[in-house]
């Protein structure tokens, strides 16, 4: 088992977990944190029927007494009326502010039930168990919780710290390659923006990655998990430093909302990374090489690096409404090199319809 603090400032910190087998541990490693009593599990019914039984078993031979709260799976339950749900039965569970919410699945879970942590009773502690890539690379470190309102993705929520992370990579093996690939598409993210080291062994490793080696995973999961925690503890509150993590989401939500979000979210990022690399091409920062090692190494990841059928100018307009809109200008994360991303407000939205063009 390896582990990962995140620090927030002098006072605050948690632990990140990593490793296989973390679910039968569950119970005893809560115990060493002083939880005592029940606990909630907050679950969707896939992950429940696949794991729900390793963590409840582990918690009850802790003399935990576990509840669980099923919802059905998908982005649909992240939503008020599914906390509102949550809400009620926390409350027949007689649920008190020392009652720890644990958040046992991918991103939606970790969401909603951190989201639901945040708001009950003003805020009761929230463990989170993070069952996929993406949940244990990105979603589940960090503090951001949501639900989405309508169609507008993560509108209402909140900044709210878990008290503790316990990503089980054994959890992983019985994700589909899709959802491997879509997470995926987050750590090649982090390998461009602040890991070189990383990029080079996803490069040497894809194979390894794909056919889900434990060792492999569990590197790769903890280089992420460290990189995550190091720029959330320089901008817990996303002022900043944060956005460097949005590379190729520019594009990537412009892609996720023209499809109706048919597309998957590791699908429209990776080819909103591509479009980022050409961007900076154009623009003399970054070089034809390096952006042909990403497009590479994204393909090979089982991911799309051709824009879908989607017109320029809708996907144009998207993007001048959205979120990373600053001051009236289109933010894009850069990449200069590979290891080494930056900010930028600069890039003129004739390239970038330009580079989409080329890239049908
Ligand atoms: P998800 O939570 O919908 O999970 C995908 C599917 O995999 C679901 O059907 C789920 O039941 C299933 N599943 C989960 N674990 C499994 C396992 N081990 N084996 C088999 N099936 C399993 O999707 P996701 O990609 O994990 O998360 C996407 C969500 O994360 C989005 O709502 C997104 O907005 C959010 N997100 C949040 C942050 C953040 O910082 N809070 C960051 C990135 C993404």
């Amino acid at each position: 088992m390896r582990n990962v603090t995140v620090r927030l400032g002098k006072q605050r910190r948690y632990e990140v977990y990593i490793g296989a087998g973390l679910l039968e541990r569950a119970g005893a490693m809560l115990r060493e944190c002083r939880v005592r009593g029940s606990v909630v599990v907050v679950t969707d019914s896939r992950v429940r029927s696949l794991h729900g039984q390793a963590l409840e078993a582990s918690l009850t031979a802790a003399e935990l007494k576990p509840a669980v709260i099923e919802l059905p799976e998908g982005e649909r339950q992240k939503s008020l009326e599914a906390a509102g749900r949550i809400y009620e039965d926390l409350t027949n569970l007689k649920a008190e502010r020392n009652t720890p919410i644990l958040a046992l699945g991918g991103g939606v879970i970790g969401d909603l039930a951190g989201f639901v942590a945040a708001t009950y009773l003003r805020g009761v502690p929230l463990v989170q168990v993070p069952t996929t890539l993406l949940a244990q690379v990105d979603s589940s470190i960090g503090g951001k919780v949501a639900v989405n309102h309508g169609r507008l993705k993560n509108r209402i929520g909140a900044f709210y710290q878990p008290r503790m992370v316990i990503s089980d990579i054994a959890t992983l093996s019985t994700l589909s390659a899709g959802e491997i690939s879509d997470g995926l598409a987050e750590v090649i993210k982090y390998g461009v923006i602040l890991d070189a080291p990383l990029f080079r062994y996803i490069e040497r490793n894809r194979d390894k990655i794909k056919a889900l080696d434990g060792a492999a995973l569990e590197h790769v999961v903890y280089r992420c998990a460290r990189i995550k925690a190091q720029v959330v503890a320089k901008d817990e509150l996303d002022l900043f430093l944060r956005n460097i993590l949005n590379y190729g989401h520019t594009v990537g939500h412009a892609l996720e909302t023209a499809s109706g979000f048919a597309l998957r979210h590791g699908e429209a990022v990776a080819i909103g990374m591509v479009a980022a690399g050409r961007i900076a091409q154009r623009m003399g920062a970054f070089t034809a090489e390096e952006a042909q090692r990403i497009e590479d190494l994204l393909a090979r990841a089982g991911l799309p690096t051709r824009l879908p059928p989607y017109p320029v100018e809708q996907l144009m307009e998207i993007m001048q409404h959205d979120k990373k809109m600053r001051r009236g200008k289109l933010v894009f994360i850069l990449p200069r090199a590979i290891g080494d991303a930056f900010i930028s407000e600069e890039v003129d939205p004739a390239v970038a319809a330009a580079v989409l063009e080329a890239m049908r």
